[in-house]
């Protein structure tokens, strides 16, 4: 298993299918006592192996030559609070950032697969960016939930693993684009009552 080359596949992908742009998004895996995650300020689409950061569980730096990424602290909250969490991948992806923007959870009773795998993506409370504000509220979602949204900020997803996390993100992405696109046809039409029950059962 090779962890800093996963880190990279992710990037490019989120990159490439616009989930991130130039200078937002982090992601990282945790590997035993240590966590490798993306720099600050360097595009997720042109990352190398060799650009990545090594951090123990409190943050310090242990290798790279880069300023870690400023949602550090929200990466190692997610690890804190729940030991099978080993990657979280942050983006401000646009579906899901307009949102969070709008202060909307992500919730439908139209779209089975939404019900039947996600239930819901609830909205932890604004913090100013980079600051630990940003997951105060983490702790009251975390238990419950793999994705959540950041009140007029973004999203972020925890997985067993890299490609775990990143395919709920982008799985939500996908289900935001179509909860938008459905207002602009008046809105949904929802499921019965007893339907969305044996969804929530599934
Ligand atoms: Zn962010």
């Amino acid at each position: 298993m090779n962890h800093k080359n996963d880190i990279i596949k992710i990037a490019k992908t989120m990159y490439q299918k616009e989930m991130v742009n130039a200078f937002e998004g982090n992601i990282s895996i945790k590997n035993n006592d240590e966590i490798i995650i993306t720099p600050s300020q360097i595009c997720k689409g042109f990352l190398d192996e060799s650009m990545l950061m090594t951090i123990d569980l409190n943050g310090h730096v242990k290798n790279g030559k880069y300023k870690i990424s400023s949602e550090t602290g929200l990466h190692l909250e997610a690890y804190r609070l729940r030991k099978d969490i080993n990657a979280v991948v942050h983006a401000h992806s646009p579906y899901a950032t307009a949102f969070a923007m709008a202060n909307q959870p992500i919730e439908s009773k139209a779209y089975p697969e939404m019900i039947a795998l996600f239930k819901k993506v609830p909205i932890i409370k604004y913090g100013t960016p980079s600051t630990k504000e940003v997951y105060a509220d983490l702790k009251n979602y975390i238990f419950d939930y793999d994705v959540v949204l950041l009140q007029n900020h973004g999203i972020v997803a925890f997985g067993k693993d890299i490609y775990d996390a990143y395919f709920k993100l982008e799985s939500i992405e996908s289900i935001a684009k179509v909860l938008l696109l459905n207002k602009l046809l008046g809105g949904p039409s929802n499921l019965p009552d007893d339907e969305v029950k044996k969804l929530l059962a599934w």
